[in-house]
Parts: structure tokens; C-alpha cells; sequence
């Protein structure tokens, strides 16, 4: 079913009784060509590109909960291609333009709001940093401004421009960078993928994988088990856990990043604030929350919640730097699990077993790299070669000393 303005006034005027279920629920088939582990963003992408860009259709996606469950329905929905490294920054530029693309290629609404990302600076050198980085963003054509304390004065004049630890001196604006409603994402992608042909399978959690002289030829599911060609592995903060089933040590750590949300107020932040010095940023949904988040909590769990003490320190960092925000009641936050990779970038390739593949690593930053993830991951499985926007992305990079460090604070997840 093709969504349009005019379907929607037919609707409206009929009872809203033409509507169709957006995908199916089948039962898994006793063999695919490809099985996706991981019913988040990017295996439901990966199946949507498989689909549509490289013709292949008979594939599941096998999701242990429900679509839109894990960290694609529960991150802060920032996109943004602020990156300054030559392994990442091309990869995550590509990602923003399939963004701006996403709602016409998928027929779905999925908010795309290019309202600009504005990362403050407080001194001399983290602004060297941020010339540096703008820089790098302008050659990739990802578009970078850096502005003085006047410009964001008049962008947003309640910020504490003359904090006494963090004085605001300017901030390095990306205006192409914005928000999208995230679950809507795993939907879009979920319808598309199920238009074509995939079957996606909720509830039905991978406990194993048949693996017999260096060749993974299935798994085993809740659902019982199932074989297929290629198995692709994209659980994001369960990537050790999963992949452990195989034998398979990763470079991975998985921590808890919380989310909150205020009160609907009226609209006052045009586009997305980060205070990076004070690990707190900020968006204003379109129904008025304030929607912000800070740093994880700093210990690995697997566990969905977060803790108090962190609650508090993202709080503070919000009072520090815009202190109205100390009006606003929280109506709710919320905990995920994300993959922290030792170098705070992604993995996207085979493993040493025959038909096993790897996707994850995304660190608390994968959404905005959601597109471009799936499209990179369907290329490796449909051709077997890595996709040159992410052929840096390798699991034997620490061991031949190819670190892809964007923030240079070495082995340290906490810190990425
Ligand atoms: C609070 C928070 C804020 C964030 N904010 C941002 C942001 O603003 N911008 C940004 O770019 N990124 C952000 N992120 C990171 C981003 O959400 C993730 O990097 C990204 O969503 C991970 O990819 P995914 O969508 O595929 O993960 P998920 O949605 O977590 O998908 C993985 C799926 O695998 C399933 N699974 C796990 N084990 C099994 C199994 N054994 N069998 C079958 N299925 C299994 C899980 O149930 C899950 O649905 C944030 C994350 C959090 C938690």
C-alpha cells in the first residue's frame, strides 16, 4: 500500500477502514539465503537495501523482541556527519545524504528535520579543534559554519554564555545535521523490506549458530532451527553476548546510555545544542519535550535501565549550560545498551567463519548511521567485498594498528 496525501483524505472521509497491517508476522521457512540477526535499524536497513539494491528476497530478519525495541526506538534521534577522520567521515556524510533522501525511497514519514547541530566551544583550543574538524567536513561536502559568540547568542540567547568553568566562545554549526523520528526509521524500513518479500520474525531470539568446520550454515532460534547461505549478525549492545555463541571475542564493550524527556513546552530550541565539555546535549521534539542525554554510565551492563547517579550528573550539565532548563519537569528517561568499541568506530565485515558476518560497534552514536550501515552491510553480504565507504571498518584493525581513534583518547569506551 502506497502512502499519499490523497490516501490519507480518503481515509479520513471513510472510517479509516482501508488501512493495512505495515508488515506481515510469518512463520520463520526452514532456509533463507540470508538471515539478519537483530530487528533494530540496522538489520532492518540491511534487509531493505539487500531487497532493493541487490535484488535478493529470500531473507529473514529474526528479531528476539519486537521491531523498534532496542536502541533504534530508544536513542536522543540525532543525525549528523561532524566527523573529521578520512576512515569515518566520507561513510557518515553518505549516511546524511541517504537521510535526505529516506522519506521518498521508502514512501514513509519519517520526520527528517534538518534543523542544524551546534556543538559550543570554550576556549582557544577546542575551537582550534573544531576549525580542524569544519575543515575536514567541508572538503566531504558535509557543510560546516563555524560561528562566534554573537551568532550563537542570537541562535539562543538563554544559553550561561559566561559560565564560570565553560564560557561559550562560539560552537562549530552543522546545518545539514538535525533529528528523525527513530522508530519511525525501524518502520519504514520494516514495511519496505516486508514489501519485498522479507520475512521478519519478532520474537524469535537467536540461542546458537551451527557452525561446522569453519562454516556457519544456520542458527538456533527460539522458533527452532534455521538454516541459511549467509548469517549477518547486527545486534548492537548485545554483539558480545551474540557473537560469543560463535566463539567470537570482541573488541566491544556494552554499556548503559540513558535518555530523558521533559514536559511538552513551546518551542524555544530551534535545532540541537551539545555541550560536549559538559557531556550534555539537547533537541526539542515536535511535540515539545525536551529531549536530552549526557555521558553513559560508566560501568558494562546489559541491562536496559540506567542509574541515579547518572540522572543527576546529565542533569547538571543541562543547569550548567542553559540553566531554564531547572524549570522543566522530566516526564520520563530510559536506558539502552550500546556497543562501545574500543576506538569509538564501527565494525562492519566477515569474521574467520565461513558464512558468518559482523555489523556493530556503533558506539552511542549509530542512528544518524543507520542508512548508510545497511546499505554498506548489504553490499559485503550481496558481493562478499567490503563497500568503499566503509572498507576501513575491519575486525583485525587493532591488531595491525589501524585504529580509527576520532576522538584521540585511545583503548578507553568511557571516554568515546
Ligand atoms: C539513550 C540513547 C541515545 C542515543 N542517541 C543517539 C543519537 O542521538 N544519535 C545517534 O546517532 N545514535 C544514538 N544512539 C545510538 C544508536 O541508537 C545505536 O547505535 C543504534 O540504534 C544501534 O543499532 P540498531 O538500531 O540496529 O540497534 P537495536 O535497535 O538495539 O537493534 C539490535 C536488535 O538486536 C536484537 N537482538 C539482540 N540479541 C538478539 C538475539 N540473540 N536474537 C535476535 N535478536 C537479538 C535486539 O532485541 C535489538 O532489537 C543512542 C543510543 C541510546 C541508547
Amino acid at each position: 500500500m502506497r502512502y499519499s496525501a490523497l490516501k490519507v483524505i480518503k481515509e479520513s472521509l471513510t472510517g479509516h477502514k482501508g488501512w493495512k497491517p505495515v508488515w506481515r508476522s510469518p512463520q520463520p521457512k526452514k532456509h533463507y539465503d540470508i538471515i539478519i540477526v537483530g530487528g533494530g535499524g540496522h538489520g532492518l536497513a540491511t534487509a531493505h537495501y539487500l531487497a532493493s539494491k541487490y535484488g535478493m528476497h529470500n531473507i529473514a530478519v529474526l528479531e528476539k523482541g519486537w521491531i523498534g525495541g532496542g536502541n533504534v526506538g530508544r536513542n536522543t534521534t540525532i543525525i549528523r556527519s561532524n566527523y573529521q577522520l578520512p576512515e569515518n567521515q566520507p561513510f557518515y556524510e553518505y549516511s546524511m545524504k541517504l537521510w535526505e533522501n529516506q522519506e521518498q525511497e521508502l514512501n514513509f514519514n519519517t520526520m527528517v528535520s534538518q534543523r542544524g547541530i551546534l556543538n559550543l566551544f570554550h576556549s582557544d583550543p577546542q575551537r582550534d579543534a573544531y576549525v580542524r574538524r569544519g575543515n575536514a567536513m567541508i572538503m566531504s561536502g558535509a557543510g560546516a559554519e563555524l560561528i562566534d559568540q554573537d551568532a550563537v547568542r542570537k541562535l539562543y540567547p538563554y544559553l550561561d554564555f559566561d559560565n564560570a568553568r565553560f564560557p561559550i566562545k562560539g560552537g562549530l554549526l552543522q546545518p545539514r545535521g538535525g533529528t528523525v523520528r527513530h522508530d519511525a526509521v525501524a518502520w519504514g524500513y520494516a514495511r519496505s523490506a516486508d514489501s519485498r518479500g522479507v520475512d521478519i520474525i519478532q520474537n524469535c531470539e537467536v540461542t546458537g549458530f551451527q557452525i561446522t568446520n569453519g562454516n556457519c550454515t544456520g542458527v538456533n532460534t527460539s522458533k527452532g532451527q534455521i538454516t541459511a547461505n549467509k548469517i549477518a549478525v547486527c545486534v548492537a549492545g548485545s554483539s558480545s553476548r551474540v557473537m560469543s555463541l560463535a566463539g567470537i571475542n570482541l573488541p566491544i564493550e556494552s554499556h548503559v546510555l540513558q535518555a530523558f524527556v521533559t514536559e511538552g513546552l513551546k518551542p524555544f530550541i530551534s535545532g540541537v545544542i551539545t555541550f560536549g565539555a559538559g557531556h550534555f546535549y539537547v533537541s526539542q521534539s515536535d511535540k515539545g519535550g525536551l529531549v536530552f542525554g549526557g555521558d553513559i554510565d560508566g560501568y558494562n551492563s546489559y541491562a536496559q535501565r540506567g542509574g541515579l547517579p547518572v540522572v543527576e550528573d546529565v542533569c547538571e550539565g543541562g543547569m550548567a549550560i542553559m540553566p531554564a532548563i531547572g524549570r522543566a519537569k522530566l516526564l520520563r528517561n530510559w536506558g539502552g545498551v550500546v556497543d562501545m568499541s574500543m576506538d569509538g568506530s564501527p565494525f562492519i565485515d566477515r569474521t574467520h567463519i565461513k558464512g558468518l558476518y559482523f555489523n556493530g560497534g556503533w558506539c552511542y552514536g549509530g542512528f544518524k548511521a543507520t542508512p548508510a550501515s545497511g546499505l554498506c552491510y548489504a553490499h559485503l553480504l550481496a558481493t562478499d567485498e567490503p563497500h568503499p565507504k566503509a572498507k576501513d571498518f575491519r575486525l583485525d584493525r587493532f591488531s595491525r594498528g589501524a585504529i580509527i581513534d576520532e576522538k584521540g583518547v585511545g583503548a578507553q569506551p568511557n571516554l568515546h
